[in-house]
């Protein structure tokens, strides 16, 4: 599968029992059907994805997304919270992609479940998972090398 935002081939990551299909150049996250549900559910949150009635689009898109599993064009839905987060649903159903980022606004805008264990499975999910593979080495100071290089003054 090829991702959605940037065409890259897709890793399957599975973890906690989740499968997802994650995009190690741009850090999104393809959901199949009912597996953003599954993860809710392990992080202590009640699953709801409440949409608003119109979605003014991704900003900066430049070409349409398409879904992984069927290539159909897929919709822009904003969800209904604070900042609003957009995600991109498959209209057949197959799943949702989230962007980088996406996934922690989402999750944070559901409300922890009653009795469920404390979030922070949610932050060791998101580093463990999806954030730490995309962190790059930060690229070496040229300001440090020089000064190293040139030695004595
Ligand atoms: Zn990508
Ligand atoms: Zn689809």
């Amino acid at each position: 599968m090829k991702c959605p935002a940037c065409q890259e081939p897709l890793i399957v990551i599975e973890r906690e029992g989740i499968e997802v299909d994650w995009c190690a150049a741009c850090g999104g996250i393809w959901f199949d059907a009912g597996e953003l549900e599954l993860l809710a559910e392990a992080a202590g949150r009640d699953f709801v994805l409440a949409f608003r009635q119109t979605s003014p689009g991704r900003a900066g898109a430049s070409r349409p997304r398409r879904c992984p599993r069927c290539a159909k064009r897929l919709e822009p839905r904003a969800l209904a919270q604070e900042p609003p987060t957009e995600l991109d649903l498959c209209p057949r159903g197959h799943g949702i992609w989230l962007d980088r980022g996406e996934l922690g606004a989402t999750l944070r805008g559901m409300q922890t479940a009653a009795g469920a264990p404390d979030a922070g499975c949610v932050a060791e999910f998101l580093g463990e998972t999806f954030d730490a593979p995309v962190k790059r080495q930060p690229s070496p100071d040229p300001k440090a090398r020089r000064e190293t290089g040139n030695g004595k003054r």
